[in-house]
């Protein structure tokens, strides 16, 4: 795709003047609580955060009562993540009033994103750090100045290299394997707050794999905003994945978000053959219309999308494909809309994040694009397309009902079934959370004969 590409910068640390208290619990008596919000790539950067505290000497709570720090890891994708944030840190303010010596920071995109505006919208917040800074919160938190600090430097090749996150035991771990974006989708605020594409080197994340399969984890996911766009040099994606699949105890590879126009033959191929990665793909689309999809730059055609779709269904068998999809961007008319229902109805996603496009401050279309669909046709768009896709996704999951998955167990349900007994709960290959009354251990893999679903769940009994 060719266009310009903005350049990002910067780092400032400004004092606020509205600040009005010290710290002065000393380091090790510190306690921190991180809140987290948004995407998959924000609950790792959590984990990376957890560790350079934990190295520094924190010790990390569970929850905003125990903590003298509590750090708010953000959001910026879309406003009302932003407007939710801002009540939350509102609130965790108030706490304030018994322990007048709380520190309270924000982190990740939308501190980025908000750096000019976010010290008056919360003056009670200490700290604002971007996604780059987190190595320097040690050096920030231990600060006892009273004023805000701001550093929201954007790098061209900070990767976490050397840090291991602090995961919740689990099933499944996030790897994070590309950082940042560099497509510049004309709707997405991410390269922005995120800054530019860098792939993080694919020893370190080979490290980190086999680290993790031997602590018992059985599944990872890789994680990037273009995960397949991944490159260090080294080795493409698709021989990383091939790689990762040769570690030991490493049982099933996931992989997200894929960019549609950065898929090769080599990574479809790696899909096809290597059984340890899932039959599962998010593989966003955003609309069904050649116009709208130009106007998002998002550089691929509609026919492109069909086509990859279709290879990726032949090489890889009971492909599970969700995605994401936009309603009512600038310009997007009747016939644009009519294009992507017709798009949904002939792929038939297994499920897919819906949303109505609402403007994000900074981005090429906030700049230069009108937001010209009124706010009901948004909404009505957006409603007829979450009824058809629910109904695609009950179809679809009805299509399993008689078969047998492999399911990875991630634990006890939180509702018990209809006679008042506990319920475990895991996913398919596919990715589908799967739902069985009979015991299971966490981290097994067992045979699951698939007796009902609904739209967003199976439901089976174990086959022994
Ligand atoms: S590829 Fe994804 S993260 Fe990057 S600009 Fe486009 S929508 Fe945003």
């Amino acid at each position: 795709m060719s266009q310009s590409l903005p350049d990002i910068e910067l780092l400032s640390e400004v004092p606020s003047p509205t600040s009005a208290h010290a710290r002065t619990a000393p380091l090790h008596h510190r306690s921190v609580y991180i809140e987290t919000y948004g995407c998959q790539m924000n609950v790792a950067d959590t984990e990376v955060v957890a560790s350079i505290l934990s190295d520094a000497g924190y010790r990390i709570v569970d929850g905003p009562e125990d903590a003298n720090v509590i750090l708010v890891n953000t959001c910026a994708v879309r406003e009302n993540a932003e407007k939710r944030v801002i009540g939350r840190v509102g609130q965790l303010h108030g706490l304030r009033r018994t322990r007048p010596d709380l520190t309270i920071g924000v982190l990740g995109c939308m501190a980025q994103h908000l750096t000019d505006t976010l010290p008056a919208r919360a003056p009670f917040v200490d700290l604002i750090a971007g996604p780059d800074a987190y190595q320097r919160l040690p050096e920030l938190l231990a600060q006892t100045a009273d004023e805000t600090l701001l550093d929201t430097r954007l790098s061209r090749t900070e990767n976490y290299v050397g840090i291991d996150p602090v995961r919740k035991e689990g099933t499944n771990a996030w790897v994070t394997i590309i950082r940042g974006c560099d497509k510049f989708c004309t709707f997405c605020v991410v390269p922005y707050v995120r800054g530019r594409e860098r792939s993080v080197p694919s020893d370190e994340i080979l490290r980190q794999v086999r680290e993790l399969a031997e602590s018992g984890f059985r599944e990872v996911t890789l994680l990037g905003q273009t995960v397949n766009s991944y490159d260090d040099g080294q080795r493409s994606f698709a021989q990383l994945l091939d790689e990762v699949a040769q570690i030991d105890g490493i049982r099933r590879i996931r992989f997200t978000s894929p960019y549609p126009a950065d898929f090769n033959d080599e990574t479809i191929e790696a899909m096809g053959r290597l059984p340890q990665v899932c039959p599962s793909l998010h593989l966003p689309v955003q609309s069904g219309s050649d116009p709208q999809l130009e106007a998002m730059r998002r550089g691929y055609s509609i026919g492109e999308y069909r086509q990859l779709v279709q290879r990726l269904r032949t090489e890889i068998p009971d492909l599970a494909i969700t995605t994401d999809i936009i309603v009512g961007f600038c310009g997007e008319s009747d016939d644009d809309f009519r294009q992507t229902v017709e798009l949904m109805q002939e792929v038939r996603f297994d499920s897919a994040f819906m949303f109505r496009y609402s403007e994000r401050s900074g981005t090429f279309a906030h700049k230069g694009m009108a937001d010209d669909v009124p706010d009901d046709v948004k909404g009505a768009r957006l409603q007829q397309i979450i009824e058809m896709q629910e109904s695609i996704s009950r179809e679809t999951n009805q299509t399993w009902v008689g078969r047998t998955v492999e399911v990875l167990v991630e634990g006890r349900s939180r509702r018990p079934d209809a006679d008042g007994q506990p319920t475990y709960f895991g996913r398919s290959p596919q990715g589908k959370v799967t739902i069985l009354s009979d015991p299971v251990e966490m981290n097994q893999l067992v045979q699951v004969k698939i007796e009902r679903t609904t739209s967003h769940t199976l439901y089976g009994a174990l086959q022994r």
